[in-house]
């Protein structure tokens, strides 16, 4: 029984790991990666910080996908990262003891011990909850576990052994799948030989979002059916740490925020916080850049903190392509930032003015990512976003007194692109095609580590249900 897995990121190793465990005789696992693109290697030095003693490259060989390039924050809860209790409830799984299962894997491959759990302390959580509650916000309590960018490498590179020794999984690095067919065969090729196929008596194809352009071509040539998803776009927020000292420190490290604004009744939300991290730029495709946050340690060693702020945008017919809209606005912001990302103070944002190099050098806050251009996000992004952006940070005041100071540096464009939701069964099995299976955020299924774990355990319980009927 041959299984081919195209994708090496959380959705591919925690589906390895679930059909290795199952204890199958001859069951033959093989999985795929291209390895990232050459400009998310991430080098400390290259965004002018001190050298982290490691070299990505050499040490991640093409394992581990989007994550591996990430703070490795673990949302353990199924509410986030996905529709996971659904996507479970469907499949008759538990998300729950999934999650339980998927934290477990991860300690025993070197994430740290410390739990940043809000329920620790009843009475701060109880504070929080009614002071975000009176001004119409939401807040989502969740527990988390953070493996800090230095250490993401080792831990991935540990699951990679452990997948290899315990349940013979064969990785092919630095190997591009270049199309599947209705078969389950898979067209590959490296540097050695650009030519390679296999057929297989499943596959799963988890490309990530590296790979979810590729993916829902495929698709599309295939007739298997996908829908858009809603755009996450809107900024990096840049502010002292000690603005997000108590609730990161004290009650939850990656505070999840979800507010309403009043004008567009829009859906804001605080993502991917960086406590004592820094922003980060990131290049999507030629002449596309973005930001995005780090963290190096699990304790943070900055003087600042950062998340994104992202407005939830969904389009309709006949205008719904979400991936081009999201492209284009990128792109404008690009374009006046000279191609780097722009900053803005908020103050400035507020006062319609554009922020001059002058303003920022002499601005209370100083910013973590110097290759950046001050500028008038006004000018990149729609009205709608500008409004809500604002209306969002005034409101999270409210709670984070100092968030929606003057000097709170804004940096733009920060989003996510979203893939296209390929159209599956409750084990995420094609609907056009048995034994083709999809996992992760490449099929719109998943957003982040532990959802796209959760998937790619869903897709292998398929799988091995196909093999036993
Ligand atoms: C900078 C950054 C920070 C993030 N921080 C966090 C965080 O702290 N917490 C969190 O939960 N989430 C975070 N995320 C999101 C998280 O990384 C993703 O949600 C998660 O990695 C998705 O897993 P996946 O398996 O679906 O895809 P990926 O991890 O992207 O893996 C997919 C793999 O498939 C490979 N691939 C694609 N196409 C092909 C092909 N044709 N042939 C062979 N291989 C292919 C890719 O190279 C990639 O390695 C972050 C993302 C980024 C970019």
């Amino acid at each position: 029984m041959k299984i081919g897995i195209v994708g090496a990121g959380s959705a591919g190793l925690f589906a390895a790991s679930e059909l290795g465990k199952s204890g199958i005789p001859d069951l033959e696992i093989k999985v795929f990666d291209q390895g990232p693109p050459v400009d998310k290697r991430y080098c400390a030095i290259s965004e002018g910080l001190a050298c982290m003693g490691c070299d990505p490259c050499k040490i991640m060989s093409g394992i581990g996908g989007a994550g591996a390039f990430s703070s490795g924050i673990l949302n353990l809860d199924e509410n986030i990262g996905g529709d996971l209790a659904q996507l479970c409830n469907n499949a008759g799984l538990d998300a729950k003891q999934i999650i339980g299962h998927i934290e477990a894997f991860f300690l025993q491959n070197g994430a740290p011990d410390k739990l940043f759990n809000p329920f620790q302390n009843e009475q701060k959580l109880k504070d929080l909850l009614f002071r975000a509650a009176s001004m119409d916000i939401r807040f989502v309590p969740i527990k988390q576990r953070l493996l800090g960018t230095e250490n993401t490498p080792n831990v991935i590179k540990s699951i990679q052994k452990t997948l290899e020794s315990d349940y013979d999984v064969k990785f092919f690095p630095n190997t591009k799948v270049q199309r599947f067919d209705a078969n389950k065969q898979l067209y590959f090729g490296n540097k050695e030989k650009t030519d390679s196929q296999e057929k297989f008596d499943a596959i799963l194809l988890a490309p990530g979002r590296w790979g979810m352009v590729w993916l829902s071509k495929q698709c599309e040539e295939l007739g298997i059916r996908t829908s858009y998803l809603p755009l996450d776009i809107g900024v990096r927020v840049e502010v002292p740490s000690i603005i997000l000292e108590e609730i990161c420190e004290n009650i939850q490290r990656d505070p999840k925020f979800h507010i309403i604004t009043p004008t567009y009744n829009d859906f804001v939300r605080t993502f991917c916080v960086n406590h004592k991290g820094y922003v980060v730029k990131e290049m999507y495709e030629e002449k596309i850049v973005g930001v995005n946050g780090h963290q190096f340690t699990s304790d943070g060693d900055s003087r600042n903190s950062n998340f994104a702020f992202l407005i939830r945008q969904a389009l309709t017919a006949p205008l719904e392509d979400t991936t081009e809209y999201g492209r284009a606005i990128a792109k404008q912001a690009s374009v006046l930032g000279g191609y780097k990302p722009l900053i803005q103070t908020l103050g400035d944002l507020r006062k319609g003015h554009r922020s001059r190099p002058a303003l920022i050098s002499k601005n209370p806050v100083q910013p973590t990512l110097n290759d950046v251009t001050p500028g008038d996000i006004a000018m990149a992004y729609p009205y709608r976003f500008v409004k809500d952006i604002l209306e969002g940070l005034e409101r999270l005041d409210h709670i984070i007194p100092g968030v929606n100071n003057d000097s709170t540096l804004l940096y733009a464009p920060e989003f996510k692109r979203s893939a296209k939701l390929v159209q599956v069964s409750p084990f995420l099995e094609s609907k056009r095609f048995k034994k083709i299976f999809f996992a992760g955020d490449g099929a719109g299924l998943s957003r982040g580590i532990v959802g796209a774990a959760v998937t790619g355990i869903i897709a292998a319980q398929g799988i091995l249900r196909r093999i036993y009927k």
